[in-house]
């Protein structure tokens, strides 16, 4: 067979641990023999991040800007005691953080659904995709506790000269008082990206605040999305979606109830505790995918769970592993069928598909990794190695691409 062309390179970037030797063996095993593979490689692996103060990471965003979409491997976030196992410079930020501040971008996530697996919620048919917004609100908060009694206020003072004052509390006793904030900037970014990224998985999108409570907070985060969403109507119209706007404790009724489907689109908070509670209700972190968009249709791909220390430890001192690899793979094929849908390739986006298609095959013959055999229902499991899993899915790769 001849190898599948690219024309723009995609941003690659490696990382650490087991998700680094899983990186490679996906590679070897189920890109390299397919595709003639173009990509901008960058190496975000702990020790260059070090080694080059972390500059590779902004390199990599950059490089996402230029070239349009990435796949990005897991990587440490240094803490405390990476500082001394790999002899850290610095504690360098999170490189996810680093690329998201720079993109502007928005995270979506959404579990890889197969028919043995099933979820918690029983009406839940299809992946639901939560998409949160990344900035403000309690994670950048101000707090004061006081101990006496006296009068706290919100007060504002413009770049003009004018003043705006409100009591919040008159306080009797001790309490607390909190102060958060959102821009129209970060909201407007948050609106786009979601409305692009429902264009393009077509899918309903849904957003909930508590506008009925919060008339100016929230009220301003309902306002953004409907002016937005001017822009993206008549889109979505031709697409056969819709953008639907409730309250949030409607839309958690509504969702528990649905079949799934959709994108949810959620404020900061909201989509932090909604996450966790939808991808643990799906089944397994491990099945879990996430892609970063930006306002302006940049995409960056990857698994959403981290380096799998663990299994790692185990590789190093030679014992067999049983790594999921469904999430990196998707990541990989994620980001071959944007670049192909860019680069009007159809090779391309039918590889993406194809591998996909494989993952499924493999899968739904009860082929897995570890984490998984117990999860899987109405068919027998059999628990693969790590390259054991790998093969087996390139067996049913090749035969679908008839190579
Ligand atoms: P983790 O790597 O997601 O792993 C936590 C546990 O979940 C594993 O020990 C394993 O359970 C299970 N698991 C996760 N992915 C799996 C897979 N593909 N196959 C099988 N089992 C899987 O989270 P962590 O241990 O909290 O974090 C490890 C490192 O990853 C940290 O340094 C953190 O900074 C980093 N991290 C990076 C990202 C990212 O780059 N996006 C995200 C999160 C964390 P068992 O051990 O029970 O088998
Ligand atoms: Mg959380």
């Amino acid at each position: 067979m001849e190898k599948i062309k690219m024309i723009t390179p995609l941003v690659e970037m490696d990382g650490d641990e087991m998700t680094r030797i899983l990186w490679k063996m996906i590679k070897d095993e189920l890109i390299l023999p397919f595709v003639d593979l173009k990509t901008e490689y960058y190496d975000l692996g702990l020790p260059n991040r070090d080694k080059t103060n972390d500059q590779v990471t902004v390199d990599s965003a950059n490089a996402t800007k230029r070239l349009g979409v990435a796949v990005k491997c897991a990587t440490i976030t240094p803490n405390v005691q990476r500082m001394s196992e790999y002899n850290l410079h610095e504690m360098w930020k999170s490189p996810n953080g680093t690329i998201r501040a720079m993109l502007d971008g928005t995270v979506f996530r959404t579990p890889i659904t197969i028919p043995s697996i099933h979820p918690a919620v029983k009406f839940w048919k299809k992946p639901i995709t939560i998409a949160r917004h990344a900035y403000g609100d309690v994670y950048r908060d101000v707090e004061i506790q006081t101990t006496e009694p006296g009068v706290a206020k919100l007060v504002f003072e413009g770049v003009s000269g004018k003043r705006e004052e409100m009591v919040i509390h008159e306080f009797k006793g001790p309490g607390v008082i909190e102060g958060m904030h959102n821009t129209d900037e970060s909201i407007r970014s948050f609106a786009h990206s979601c409305f692009k990224y429902a264009l393009d998985v077509k899918q309903t999108l849904w957003f909930a605040t508590k506008d009925t409570i919060s008339k100016k907070y929230d009220g301003r985060f309902k306002a953004i999305f409907e002016e937005v969403f001017q822009e993206y109507k008549d889109r979505f119209e031709a697409a056969g979606i819709e953008y639907f706007y409730t309250l949030i404790d409607d839309a958690v009724a509504r969702v528990m109830r649905s079949e799934g489907g959709f994108i949810w689109a959620c404020k900061n908070y909201d989509g932090d505790v909604m996450s966790d509670m939808v991808s643990t209700a799906f089944g397994s972190l491990a099945m879990m995918t996430s892609v970063l968009v930006s306002p302006d249709g940049k995409y960056e791909y990857e698994a959403a769970h981290g380096t799998v220390t663990r299994h790692y430890y185990k590789y190093l001192k030679g014992e067999e592993t049983s790594t999921n690899p469904m999430a990196t793979i998707f990541a990989w094929s994620g980001a071959f069928r944007k670049r192909g849908e860019m680069d009007n390739l159809p090779d391309l986006v039918n590889y993406a598909n194809q591998l996909e298609a494989a993952c499924f095959d493999t899968l739904n013959e009860g082929l897995t990794s570890k984490d998984l055999v117990n999860l899987m229902e109405g068919i027998t499991p059999k628990s693969l190695t790590s390259l054991e899993f790998l093969r087996a899915i390139r067996e049913r790769l090749a035969k679908r691409l008839g190579a």
